[in-house]
């Protein structure tokens, strides 16, 4: 059976539904809220309200991104998909150096050692401290995916014995890769780094590309075959939308490998927290403006359908 691991349990791929590819649920108080005080969602109610109002709009299932000790609460993620009937999947892997204190263990780990805590996480379970101090103590829901990240086009050594680890880990398990591009920059060093330690690209998805709205750019990363998830609908302050206009260039070229998500990592950006313009955006806005200028509900499908079940379904052949 192909099956999307969330971390209510593994279900079909197909029975995963209509999904937003990259997303911040939960992000509980550590290092990356005391620096960036912006980031702080810590709350389960608003995190019910919201979804619930995602789910009578349309949607099914999110993808969490918060990685190992950068803020991840599985345990608050396992309760608001049960009250809501949204599928959420939750990764493992390790973000950027800067959402960490300076002696975190993911800057010293060996590549073997950082495999070993991914795959443990996706296999047998979460580490109920978030993999923060020397006790781990794994509960029954499981990652479903690595998230990963570089700061730009180049990456660092920290960064890249990141990227092998999960390239380890996504080879040993099957479990497919999301990862973060600093403003957009880096994705063709990031796919060669991939490439060359044996990930099938079919099942990486790269984030934030649609902040370089360059349409030669996006060519060259979707002709590698890798996923793409645009996530700056929201935030163009511009007149016209450059993450619609790559959408509608590229969606007839590249049909099963462009995705949508929010990336609204802000309570700013929540209606539960009382921001704006809430999680149904792409739903309900951005997918009018998308139809008006010609998408068909078959391409619609596969944004936000389709191509997220193809990308997080395990790799098990
Ligand atoms: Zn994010």
């Amino acid at each position: 059976m192909s099956f999307v691991r969330t971390i209510l349990g593994d279900i079909p791929s197909d029975e995963l539904g209509v999904c937003y590819a990259h997303e911040h649920i939960i992000i509980d108080n550590n290092v990356a809220t005391m620096r960036f005080p912006d980031f702080y969602l810590p709350s389960v109610e608003n995190g019910i309200e919201e979804l619930a109002r995602f789910h009578k709009d349309g949607g099914r299932a999110m993808v969490d991104s918060m990685p190992c000790d950068s803020g991840r609460n599985a345990l608050k993620l396992a309760e608001i998909s049960k009250a809501t009937n949204v599928h959420i999947l939750c990764p493992t892997g390790v973000h950027l150096g800067k959402y960490y204190d300076d002696g975190h263990w993911s800057h010293h780990y060996s590549v073997d050692r950082l495999s070993e805590l991914f795959i443990a996480d996706i296999q047998e379970g979460i580490d109920r401290f978030d993999y923060s101090g020397p006790c781990v103590e794994r509960i029954s829901n499981r990652a479903g995916l690595i998230k990963i990240a570089s700061g730009g086009v180049e990456i660092t050594e920290r960064n890249r014995r990141i990227f092998e680890a999960a390239a380890i880990a996504h080879v040993d398990t099957g479990a497919p890769i999301l990862t973060h591009t600093e403003e957009g920059k880096g994705a063709m060093e990031q796919v060669a780094l991939l490439s060359s330690h044996g990930v099938d690209l079919r099942k990486v998805v790269l984030s934030h590309t649609d902040r370089q709205p360059d349409i030669e750019y996006h060519r060259d990363i979707l002709q590698t075959g890798v996923r793409v998830e645009y996530d700056s609908a929201f935030r163009w302050k511009t007149e016209t939308n450059p993450t619609l206009d790559l959408v509608m260039e590229l969606i007839s070229d590249f049909p099963d490998q462009i995705m949508l998500g929010m990336d609204a990592a802000r309570p700013s950006y929540w209606k539960s927290y009382g921001g704006a313009p809430g999680l149904s955006y792409l739903l309900n806005e951005f997918s009018q403006m998308m139809r008006a200028r010609g998408l068909s509900e078959q391409q619609w499908q596969r944004i936000f359908v389709s191509t997220p079940a193809d990308a997080y379904t395990f790799n098990n052949d």
